[in-house]
């Protein structure tokens, strides 16, 4: 059953010099408690959908439903993590993860002990009373994350949440998150230029073409492969016969995009 649905979608950006067609007739939906990726090299207009998905823009033309309602009418609550932590530095990590309860006048005993408990889950337990500062990116990473889940959103939206970390401690979050997203059986769409991280987090990867941003392909990732913790499906047989039909895919549509998307993967 679909339960988020993008239904023709088209965005342009219009300012004084320029007008840019960022997404043409983009129509998907994502069933509940599914793990969506939206792989694509940058400016395909990835964190433009996430953007209206959110409902922080408009979109020029086109609906987008959540659970059946228009999604500026939806009380549903979605959270989105960025690449950036954006955490208050003069605020300690309980404090910037509680910011949201705070901010809706919610704060009580029980938003509290839920926000140490998530703490302790993401290992943070120890620096609860720390800013920001003295943290390491996937440390802050984490704290965000925690914040986000805080709001107790349906659906998780994360806009290349990973992609300025070094490469262990992308791993490292990548299994994490996958665990909390499955436990608290969470919708998310994932939007990412990693092919290996699509393939290892995700259920299903939609392949995106530029100029203007379209879906070019769909990817069902194998079961044993969703089955599996991000890190081992990299090591798995079906993970490297998914990534090569992925990168056959990329090549045959936009070869410049593959030039940009292999510097992941060469040192
Ligand atoms: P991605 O997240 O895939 O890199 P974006 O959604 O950020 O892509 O951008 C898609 C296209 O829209 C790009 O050509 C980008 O330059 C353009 N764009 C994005 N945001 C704006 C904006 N606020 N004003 C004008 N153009 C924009
Ligand atoms: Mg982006």
């Amino acid at each position: 059953m679909s339960y988020l649905t993008l239904d023709k979608v088209s965005h342009h950006y219009f300012s004084k010099k320029n007008f840019t067609k960022a997404l043409d007739e983009l129509s998907f939906s994502v069933d509940k408690g599914e793990f969506v990726a939206i792989l694509g090299p940058s400016g395909c207009g990835k964190s433009t959908i996430l953007s209206i998905i959110a409902g922080l823009i408009e979109p020029t033309e086109g609906d987008v439903l959540l659970n059946k309602q228009k999604i500026n009418e939806s009380k549903l609550a979605i959270g989105y993590m960025l690449q950036q932590d954006y955490l208050f530095p003069w605020k300690t990590i309980v404090d910037n993860v509680l910011i949201g309860p705070t901010i809706g006048k919610m704060m009580n005993e029980e938003s509290k002990n839920e926000a140490i408990k998530l703490l302790e889950e993401v290992g943070l337990s120890e620096v609860i009373n720390d800013y920001p500062s003295s943290l390491s990116g996937g440390m802050r990473q984490r704290a965000a994350l925690v914040r986000t889940l805080m709001t107790n959103p349906e659906v998780l939206l994360l806009d290349e949440p990973f992609s300025a970390l070094d490469y262990l401690t992308k791993l490292k979050l990548e299994n994490l998150v996958s665990k909390l997203l499955k436990t608290y059986k969470k919708t998310a769409v994932l939007v990412t230029h990693d092919i290996g991280e699509a393939i290892s987090m995700s259920d299903r990867i939609l392949l995106m073409d530029a100029n203007p941003g379209t879906i070019s392909n769909t990817f069902e990732v194998p079961l044993e492969l969703r089955n599996e913790k991000p890190f081992y499906v990299r090591r798995h047989p079906k993970y490297q016969v998914l990534f090569d039909k992925v990168w056959d895919e990329l090549n045959k549509s936009d070869p410049a995009s593959v030039k940009e998307l292999s510097n992941n993967y060469e040192s």
